[in-house]
């Protein structure tokens, strides 16, 4: 088995799940005592937080490449960054790493296209939903078509991620808001919805809707495992 590396604390709410989502499908596939072999750098997500807030994609993407080679200088040799937003900044930390970096987004492409999907909803923060960086590799290299909600909407998701799921909070109200947008892109055509931010799953799941719901948390942890089990 391989060692898996994360990039985890952004937020640490959303590591927890990869944590244990890792844990469990190395248990389901290996079965008694065996668990994951796995090395975790956890950021302070606060300044990090902050040069988002301020567009200071450069900071980021330093300081992200600085806690890299420690996941990396811990033995890791695959890494993954906890986070669908902070790939915006995937290159600049791949560049500072030797050991190859699973991308969210391709974990993520593999299984809509093993599902047949062509169009498929996105939610997520407002740079993940808004900017080109995941939207576009979707689009380029998987040849997906992505729809995101409408203006009136966005603003809230992300703030819901912000000030709620990011903290811990999970609220109905937020709930019933999110599966109404997820049934709005279904209506517009969306085979899927890509659960596009690592906390999402937090609150809604495949038991609350009958579409198809894709959880990036879960499908790269699951590809990480794919991976180590390789
Ligand atoms: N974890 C979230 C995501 O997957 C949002 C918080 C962050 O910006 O890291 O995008």
């Amino acid at each position: 088995m391989k060692t898996i590396g994360l990039l985890g604390g952004m937020s640490w709410e959303s590591t927890l799940d990869y944590y244990r989502e890792i844990n469990e499908d190395i248990k389901k596939r290996l079965g008694g005592f065996h668990s994951a072999r796995l090395v975790l750098y956890s950021v302070d997500f606060a300044p990090i937080e902050a040069l988002m807030r301020q567009g200071d994609w450069d900071g980021a993407g330093a300081h992200l490449a600085a806690a890299a080679r420690r996941v990396e200088a811990g033995g890791a040799d695959l890494l993954l960054i906890c986070t669908n937003t902070l790939h915006r900044v995937a290159d600049a930390v791949a560049d500072a790493v030797s050991i190859p970096l699973l991308h969210i987004a391709d974990a993520t492409a593999d299984a809509l296209l093993a599902d047949g999907r062509r169009k498929v909803g996105l939610l997520g923060t407002a740079f993940t939903m808004e900017q080109d960086f995941y939207k576009g590799r979707l689009a380029e290299r998987y040849g997906l078509e992505v729809i995101i909600p409408e203006s009136v909407d966005r603003p809230r998701i992300h703030e819901i991620i912000f000030q709620e799921l990011c903290l811990g909070q999970v609220r109905p109200a937020s709930k019933a808001m999110f599966l109404r947008i997820v049934d709005d892109l279904a209506a517009k055509g969306a085979e899927g919805v890509i659960l596009g931010c690592t906390e999402i799953g937090m609150l809604i799941g495949p038991a609350d809707t009958p579409v198809a719901l894709y959880d990036t948390t879960r499908l790269h942890a699951h590809k990480a495992v794919d991976w180590a089990l390789k």
